[in-house]
């Protein structure tokens, strides 16, 4: 059995982090989970709340946080466009403010420290798939940029922390990732299709549906995040986590109508500005220095989240 850590979790009443909550107790660590509830709920952990080695502290990053652990995971940041789009300047205050805390709290400490990056570091991508040595093409100035340079900030402060402070830093730049435990009003594309479908009400796809994501499922994800805080100190990343199947978001709507056997129709709205045109990972780095890839095809994962959002919605 691994060696028990004390393992702070920030943002881990969210869809990512109570997964990875889960995960981490199961291999038998002590976690702190710390969040605000901006986009998380109790109820995504109250099933761990009885658990002996759970702690859950209301908390907001964007002060500083003075507790002893061993790793930290940093994921507090609400993740889908409406939400972070909501109070953009609270957003980019989580991204940079919430950085620079946890790597304060990470250099005090002596923590090795995992930041939660984001494939929105590469922007509406030039290249194809994306390889993370591609700098990026991110509009400074969007609507999108809270977010896409708060994370590209923060990221910076990661870097500069190990290289100034020496701090020992893991950077994985997430790819869209789908599963139980998203919220119903998330507004991310799987839960909103699934959601839509279940209910009857029309499936709302922006612009033409031709933009293309690629979708990983949480289970995948989690285990990449552990394997990669496992890897030898030397080693920072910036690191690609997501699935490399690419879909147009209008096969997904045909795939989840399909699958839920919804008489839902699509229909069209307005493609939001600065909506990047096409995403996939290039997982090369993570299949040679982690032995990663995921397991889980898109109807499997899909199978599990409506299943997942029929319980929730009473269906
Ligand atoms: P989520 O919105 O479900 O979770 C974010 C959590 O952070 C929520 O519980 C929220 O309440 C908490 N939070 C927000 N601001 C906070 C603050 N100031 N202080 C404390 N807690 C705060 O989103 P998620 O999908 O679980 O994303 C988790 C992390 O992974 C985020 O950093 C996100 O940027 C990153 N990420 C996720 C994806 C994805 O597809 N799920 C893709 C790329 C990056
Ligand atoms: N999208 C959509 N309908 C929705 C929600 C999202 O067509 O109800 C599209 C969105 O415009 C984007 C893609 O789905 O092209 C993925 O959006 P999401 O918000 O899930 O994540 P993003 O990758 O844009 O951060």
């Amino acid at each position: 059995m691994a060696q028990n850590k004390r393992i702070l979790v920030t943002g881990g009443s969210g869809f990512l982090g109570s997964h990875l909550c889960a995960r981490l107790l199961e291999a038998g660590h002590d976690v702190l989970c710390v969040d605000n509830y901006f986009t998380g709920s109790k109820e995504n952990i109250r099933h761990l709340l009885p658990h002996p080695c759970f702690e859950m502290l209301r908390h907001d990053v964007t002060f500083p946080l003075y507790v002893e652990v061993d790793e930290i995971y940093n994921l507090a940041c609400p993740a889908s466009p409406i939400h972070y789009q909501h109070d953009p300047v609270q957003t980019t205050k989580t991204s940079v403010h919430g950085a620079i805390n946890m790597l304060g709290l990470a250099k005090r400490i002596k923590a090795k420290i995992m930041q939660a990056s984001t494939s929105e570091v590469y922007g509406d991508p030039s290249i194809h798939p994306q390889v993370e040595s591609y700098w990026g093409n991110v509009n400074p100035i969007g609507p999108r940029a809270c977010y896409d340079e708060g994370k590209r900030c923060a990221e910076t402060l990661f870097f500069d922390y190990h290289r100034q402070h020496k701090l020992r830093i893991k950077v994985a730049r997430i790819f869209n990732t789908y599963g139980p435990n998203m919220a119903i009003n998330d507004g991310r594309v799987v839960s909103n299709f699934i959601v839509q479908a279940l209910k009857g009400e029309d499936i709302t796809v922006y612009g033409e549906g031709s933009q293309t994501r690629s979708f990983c499922y949480v289970d995948d994800l989690v285990e990449g995040f552990i394997r990669l805080m496992g890897t030898p100190d030397d080693f920072t990343g910036p690191m690609n986590l997501g699935n490399p199947g690419e879909f147009t978001i209008l096969e997904l709507a045909e795939t989840v109508i399909r699958m839920t056997g919804s008489s839902s129709r699509i229909v069209h709205n307005p493609l939001p500005q600065d909506d990047p045109t096409q995403r996939q990972p290039d997982i090369t780095l993570a299949r040679q220095v982690i032995g990663w890839e995921p397991q889980t095809k898109l109807e499997d994962g899909l199978v599990k989240t409506i299943a997942f959002f029929r319980q929730t919605l009473g269906l």
